[in-house]
């Protein structure tokens, strides 16, 4: 095992272990494999340790140890990431999954959160008082990577990406000072933390504002599922209606395989289809009107749509993507849904290689849309759809199969993209594919990286290299 000083069986780990307040796991330890273990099991990456830390003092003692000793650092908030980039070879993890409280602030309408949270933890935490901040469209995953990409899910129509909700971070940077980055002190450091990712320091803290969401935090929602073979017409209503539709309602599309479980039909599990599913977070007085075109349409096999707690919603699909399964990701930035993409969608639709494989667009529109590509590091905030292919199985066996079907079906349908992709849905596909996902903000970033960050000490991520470092 090799770092950036050579060889890890001289650093002395038990000098960690002593000042940290949290365990400090190395391997031939019980617990390495399972601390190692990430969300998608096709990462299998054996880090030289694992700061599993307990609170700011221990992000600052380990980021510090780490340069000292010249270890790499990867950092894992939730570690869903789907690079993996929570874990890596031969370096130091700060595992931050034990910082895990949330403090809500009902008059303000805030939320503080700790960097190991998942977005099960906050919703819990918000929709107790009625409300929430925009986050994903799942439970599970974590705040601190989501936000730092961008953070795309059911309130972004209306309320923006979460980065657009973010107030203030605490940051331990690369020399193991201690800030707080908000509009009014380190902005740039602010602007760069909302989409730049992983680049600019560990996270400690975010503060999130809130908004009041359905009938205190009922809100109407639920997957429409349409044959496989009405995905053409699906899809060219869907890019029609959605732009009409008040910002309350937003839905993403998938196409999917029924899940064998309840509550769908038992006719009807195993048979591919076109899915939709709908958060309605306005007055229910409304309701019927605005979902009256949604009830309305084809011939759909299931209408799911029901009031239900937002946590519910959020939770949907927790069960269904437990962690553990192989998991390979393709991802674009598109602008429309065209008629060639249709196609493509079409062919690969038919032939998902396993029943949890599965292609989304989730919206980027409406509050997420109207803020410039400047104002944030997030720079897609010209109208569209994120798009992301994955391959999933639970057997490795089959690692190849979904990985195959994953990279056709992006190849043929990147021709009709905007040309970037979310960070956060891409694995580590080099800096061309980063740069293209920053577009005219990625200068930005790397001179905000050449202050914060000048050694690139935090590169295990979708890496922003510093203004002036060498390529
Ligand atoms: C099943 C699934 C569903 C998803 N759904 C959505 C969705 O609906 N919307 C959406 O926007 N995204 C979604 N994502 C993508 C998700 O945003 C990314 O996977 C994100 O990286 C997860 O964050 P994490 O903290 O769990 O990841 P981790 O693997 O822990 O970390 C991800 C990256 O963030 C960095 N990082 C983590 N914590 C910190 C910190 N405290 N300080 C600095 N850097 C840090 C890490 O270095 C790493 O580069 C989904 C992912 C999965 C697997």
């Amino acid at each position: 095992m090799t770092t950036l000083s050579g060889s890890t069986t001289e650093i002395p780990f038990d000098e960690l272990a002593g000042a940290l307040r949290g365990e400090v796991i190395t391997p031939g330890d019980p617990s390495y494999d399972e601390a190692r273990a990430v969300y998608n099991a096709m990462i299998d990456k054996r880090p030289a340790v694992i700061a599993r830390c307990r609170d700011t003092a221990d992000v600052v003692t380990a980021v510090r140890f780490a340069r000292d000793h010249r270890l790499e650092i990867a950092i894992r908030g939730g570690g869903h990431n789907a690079a993996g980039f929570g874990v890596w070879d031969g370096a130091l993890v700060i595992d931050l999954s034990g910082m895990r409280s949330t403090t809500v602030d009902p008059e303000q309408h805030t939320v503080r959160v700790d960097p190991g949270c998942t977005w099960g933890d906050v919703d819990h935490a918000t929709v107790a008082f009625g409300m929430a901040t925009p986050s994903g469209f799942l439970a599970s995953t974590g705040v601190a990577g989501l936000t730092l990409g961008g953070g795309i899910g059911y309130l972004s129509r209306r309320f923006g990406l979460t980065v657009d909700n973010l107030v203030a971070a605490d940051v331990v940077l690369a020399d193991g000072r201690f800030v707080t980055a908000s509009e009014t002190t380190h902005p740039d450091l602010f602007w760069a933390l909302r989409g730049g990712g992983g680049n600019f320091g560990v996270v400690t803290s975010f503060t999130f504002r809130c908004h009041d969401i359905g009938e205190q935090g009922t809100i109407i929602g639920g997957p429409v599922l349409y044959d496989i073979a009405d995905t053409a017409e699906v899809m060219r209503w869907y890019r029609e209606l959605l732009p009409a539709l008040p910002e309350e309602l937003s839905g993403w599309l998938g196409l999917i395989t029924i899940p064998p479980a309840a509550p769908f039909p038992e006719e009807l599990w195993g048979r591919k289809a076109c899915a939709i599913v709908w958060c309605y977070t306005g007055s229910h007085d409304r309701a019927d009107e605005i979902l009256e075109p949604i009830r309305e349409f084809g011939s759909p096999l299931v209408v799911g749509l029901a009031p239900m707690p937002f946590t519910v919603l959020q939770s949907a699909f927790d069960a269904l993507y437990p962690a553990g399964l192989q998991w390979y990701w393709r991802a674009d930035f598109f602008q429309e849904i065209s008629d060639e993409a249709i196609d493509v969608h079409l062919r690969y639709g038919a032939t998902l290689p396993t029943g949890h494989s599965t292609m989304h667009l989730y919206p980027i529109d409406g509050a997420a849309a109207r803020v410039p590509e400047g104002a944030t590091a997030f720079a897609y905030r010209d109208g569209g759809w994120a798009g992301v292919i994955v391959g999933v199985d639970p057997d490795p066996a089959n690692a190849g199969l979904i990985s195959d079907w994953a990279r056709s079906y992006w190849d043929e349908l990147h021709p009709t993209s905007a040309g970037g992709a979310y960070v956060n849905f891409m694995m580590d596909e080099g800096s061309d594919r980063v740069r293209a996902s920053y577009r005219g903000n990625y200068d930005r970033l790397a001179r905000v990286k050449a202050v914060y960050d000048p050694d690139n000490t935090f590169h295990v991520n979708q890496n922003i290299r510093p203004a002036g470092a060498q390529s």
